[in-house]
């Protein structure tokens, strides 16, 4: 497998106001130390409850925001700390697509000024060059010719989603990281926002980072699932794996909740007791072990690293030592 992008330690803590009565400033750790490759071609999948830095993750590998430490190795390069100069050309590669386009599209511009404006930046100096690629953008995307004249309001949350797939495609990218891209949708509407980008990664070849709460929506999608919880990633597996037999006490939990048919496990409802812990004051040791049923006494004082396991997969939970 060929490794497209490489996240190695990456870490974003958010100072919070010192108060009167603390010695030291605290952070909440929205994203700390985590690791992972992403394979050219695959769907990976990042999956977990709100908060779990799933889109922070997201947005670091493209410096959306930028991160504390670590680093993004792309094509030889760390683009964390990748001047901005150079920064701007290599983003032509590696596109985002949000939970909601419209608040990411400029309400008085037309979807043809919208989807002109990149091109006009980068490579597509001439008029008519422009004009063929938004057009062949608004077909390949499902969306009539007119589009291009009409403006942002004029179109419902499922077309709205087909521009910003658009505007995404528009550069030719290799990576698109898609967060939360139908979870604003109604149902009927996922189904063909997922098939159209599940097309679209075919047709062009395209890595996507596919970023849900959702675990059904990642197991219609995805090849590979990094599993995430409190800032940390606690499981990476392939698909199949990871619905057949998931190892860390957290995946297990969340899978137990998800009404997914699968004839091999005898599933029992595991429910979570506890809330999620706030990232700015995590617990010590594995950060899952006051809600695990399975805690032993060094998790609550010792960091379960991530380790590989036989089968391919990561892990990082003391019961596999
Ligand atoms: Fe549970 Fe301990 Fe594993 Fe954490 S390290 S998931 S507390 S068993
Ligand atoms: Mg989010």
């Amino acid at each position: 497998n060929e490794v497209l992008l490489e996240a190695k330690g990456i870490r974003k803590y958010f100072p919070i106001k010192k108060g009167l009565f603390q010695l030291a400033p605290s952070y909440v750790k929205a994203v700390d130390d985590i690791s992972f490759q992403v394979f050219k071609g695959e769907a990976l999948g990042i999956v977990g409850e709100s908060g779990c830095g799933k889109s922070t993750t997201g947005r670091l590998l493209i410096r959306l925001i930028e991160a504390t430490a670590g680093e993004v190795l792309y094509k030889g390069n760390n683009l964390l700390n990748f001047p901005n100069e150079k920064m701007r050309v290599i983003r032509k590669d590696l596109q985002m697509i949000f939970q909601d386009p419209y608040s990411s599209l400029n309400p008085r511009m037309t979807i043809g000024e919208t989807l002109e404006e990149p091109l006009q930046n980068f490579q597509f100096v001439n008029k008519r060059e422009r004009k063929e690629k938004i057009e062949e953008l608004l077909k390949v995307v499902g969306l009539g010719q007119q589009a291009a004249f009409r403006y942002p309001h004029e179109f419902s949350g499922g077309q709205r989603q087909r521009i910003g797939i658009a505007r995404a495609l528009s550069l030719d990218p290799e990576l698109i990281i898609a967060d939360e891209p139908v979870s604003a949708l109604d149902v009927s509407i996922q189904s063909q926002i997922l098939n159209l980008l599940q097309d679209l990664k075919e047709k062009f070849s395209l890595t996507y980072i596919f970023i849900s709460h959702d675990l059904s929506v990642v197991n219609h999608f995805c090849d590979r699932i990094i599993v995430m919880y409190l800032g940390r990633v606690v499981e990476i597996s392939t698909k199949e794996n990871l619905f057949r037999d998931p190892l860390h006490p957290y995946t297990q939990a969340l899978l137990s909740a998800v009404p997914i048919p699968n004839p091999l496990a005898k599933k029992e409802r595991i429910i979570l007791s506890g809330d999620v812990p706030s990232p700015s004051s995590p617990p010590n040791g594995c950060a899952f072990h006051p809600r695990c049923k399975a805690c032993i006494p060094r998790c609550k004082t010792e960091r379960p690293s991530l380790k590989q396991m036989p089968n391919g997969g990561y892990v990082a939970c003391h019961l596999y030592d």
